[in-house]
């Protein structure tokens, strides 16, 4: 009985193992899934559809173009960014993150997935709804690939990083029109974080108004942000404080 109940175990720890392996390795390299793809330059996109190839190209120079307005410069040589647009890629690449938009696999240094797309519109298509700006098809291409970014920067620390430095940066820097902190904050007021909120000032619009502080208030340059280790609440303080001086 026993022998048979360390039989059973050994091969589930073996099956999940063998799972594991098998989505890492899909993940490091996903090609034969995305039969098309497009990009020379820093960044490569690939499609489980035919990608157009104004829209296309248009996507790649204004994901790139937000990137390089960052103040993290993306060190890496190429970065990748996949699109799935058929429901099972979606159900498979976003396993860790069923409902997200995108997926960056930063661990791996990449890539990042995004939700299905229309690229002669520039828009994130999820699930049948159609994103509107300011969280268009690049801002979810630089926010994904920013994640990847601050991943290759601070290796292993980013799971030290609080969740606003880790979501806000990326927001900040994928936001096309950045409104000056004072714009921000008044346009967000008190209210907690809502749907219209989301919709109207990307989806982590508190956390990108944090950002937006240390970094054009306090003038921390991107590693001091990267380092802190304050909380939501902390840092929201101290934000707070400031206005009252
Ligand atoms: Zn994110």
């Amino acid at each position: 009985m026993l022998q048979a109940i360390k039989g059973t175990l050994l091969w589930t720890v073996a099956a999940l193992a063998a799972a594991a392996l098998s989505f890492g390795a899909l993940i490091v390299w996903p090609d034969p899934l995305f039969a098309f793809s497009l990009g020379t330059g820093k960044i490569i996109v690939a499609s489980d559809r035919p990608i157009p190839s104004a829209g296309g190209e248009r996507f790649l120079r204004d994901c790139e173009r937000l990137l390089e307005r960052s103040p993290l410069k993306a060190k890496g040589r190429q970065y990748r960014v996949y699109v799935a647009n058929a429901d099972w890629r979606q159900r498979l690449f976003f396993l860790p993150s069923p409902k997200a938009w995108g997926v960056a696999y930063s661990l791996f240094g990449g890539p990042a997935f995004l939700s299905g797309a229309n690229f002669d519109t520039g828009r994130v298509v999820h699930w049948g709804y159609v994103g509107t700006p300011p969280r268009t098809l690049a801002w979810l291409c630089a926010h994904e690939l920013t994640h990847i970014i601050v991943g290759q920067h601070v290796g292993l620390a980013r799971f030290r990083l609080p969740r606003w430095v880790w979501e806000g940066f990326p927001d900040y820097v994928g936001i096309e029109n950045r409104q000056s902190f004072e714009e921000l904050r008044d346009a967000l007021g008190d209210r907690p974080v809502d749907i219209p909120m989301m919709i109207g000032y990307g989806s982590y619009p508190r956390y990108r108004l944090l950002v937006t502080f240390f970094i054009e208030k306090k003038g921390w340059s991107v590693d001091q942000l990267l380092q802190t280790r304050l909380t939501e609440d902390e840092a929201t303080e101290i934000m707070r404080g400031d206005a009252k001086r």
